[in-house]
């Protein structure tokens, strides 16, 4: 039995890079009998920009609303919110204690978000090691992440490899699980697609907004009638990752053939979206106006997931000499 774990942080709406890196691969391998899955959503991470509790528990209600629209079983694995196991917290103040101050300094995540942000908080400096906690905390083996957290990953793995070297087989370590088919989904402006970029798609708003979020895909001033080239293109990558090889190849040679503008690839797009996840859109709104249903599914995986944390912990903790 491998135990699998993944979060999504509550820092925004879920959008379609979440879902195709992080949310579906996932889900996908918790259907796997052989496989325990912890999914989480990371509020205490999203703390590091989002102060206003209203919006961050709204992004909350959001993420654990999108696990649910695509299928995750939850009584079959553990659904949690990250805040409402605060041994995180204290495993937390352990490792930071272990977390090299260079490694920490030479994180990729850090460097690009302390460059952007005005709010460069300590939270954010030792974002990964509270990451490291989630996943040590629960004896996880592998974590399915988009390529952007290979490098947390290898930190996960520094972290709990001389911690083990100093105490013994204490936490077990985990491997990453990217799925180098759909490496990093750009956002409408052709960066990385993230919540904390704005420039990303939800796929759950209403039709309209949705409609309007794909029109402000960036694309070049190629005129209508000229050919143009889809391997430079966002509208299509995005379209090719979600189409089938027909609706591929048809597309291509709309691009390729000439008159036919980046609105009517938009537009297509749009329509896809629309179709190829109706059934999820409609879970989706289902739960976020019942809020009740989704805190049901929330309290039981806390519980769960917080039984396996007091273990784990209490492993460190007797190490350490605080037991
Ligand atoms: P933030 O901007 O706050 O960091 P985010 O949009 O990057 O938010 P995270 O919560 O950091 O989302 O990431 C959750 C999961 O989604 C991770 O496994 C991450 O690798 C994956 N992910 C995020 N963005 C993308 C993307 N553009 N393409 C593929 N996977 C992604
Ligand atoms: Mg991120």
């Amino acid at each position: 039995m491998a135990r699998i774990l993944t979060g999504i942080q509550s820092s925004g709406k879920p959008h379609l890079g979440n879902i195709l890196g992080a949310m579906k691969p996932a889900i996908d391998l918790s259907n796997d009998d052989k496989n325990d899955s912890f999914f989480f959503i990371a509020d205490l991470h999203s703390l590091t920009t989002i102060k206003d509790p209203k919006v961050r528990i709204e992004n909350t209600n959001a993420v654990a609303a999108a696990w649910l629209a695509f299928g995750f079983d939850t009584a079959k694995n553990t659904f949690y919110r990250q805040s409402r196991v605060p041994e995180v917290c204290e495993l937390n103040w352990y490792l930071n204690c272990f977390a090299p101050y260079p490694m920490l300094a030479n994180a990729h995540s850090f460097k690009d978000k302390s460059d952007r942000l005005a709010d460069v908080n300590a939270g954010l400096f030792v974002y990964p090691v509270l990451m490291a906690c989630d996943i040590l905390l629960y004896d996880a083996n592998i974590v399915p992440v988009g390529k952007d957290q290979r490098q947390h990953l290898e930190m996960t793995r520094d972290i709990a490899n001389s911690f083990n070297h100093q105490y013994g087989d204490v936490f077990v370590l985990p491997d990453a699980q990217i799925n180098e088919e759909v490496m990093t989904i750009p956002g409408i402006d052709g960066q990385k697609m993230s919540k904390s970029y704005g420039n990303t798609i939800d796929i759950f708003q209403t039709d309209k907004a949705l409609r309007k979020n794909i029109m402000k895909i960036v694309s070049d001033s190629t005129p209508l009638e000229d050919p143009k080239d889809p391997a430079n293109d966002i509208t299509f990558s995005l379209f090719e990752l979600l189409a089938d090889d027909d609706q591929i190849a048809e597309m291509k040679s709309n691009y390729l053939g000439g008159n036919y503008g980046y609105g009517h690839a938009k537009q297509a797009l749009y329509e896809l979206i629309i179709s190829k996840y109706s059934k999820e859109r409609e879970t989706y709104n289902h739960y976020i106006e019942n809020p009740a249903l989704l805190e049901e599914q929330l309290l039981i995986g806390e519980e769960k997931a917080r039984k396996v944390a007091r273990e784990v912990l209490d492993r460190v903790k007797s190490v350490l000499g605080f037991a």
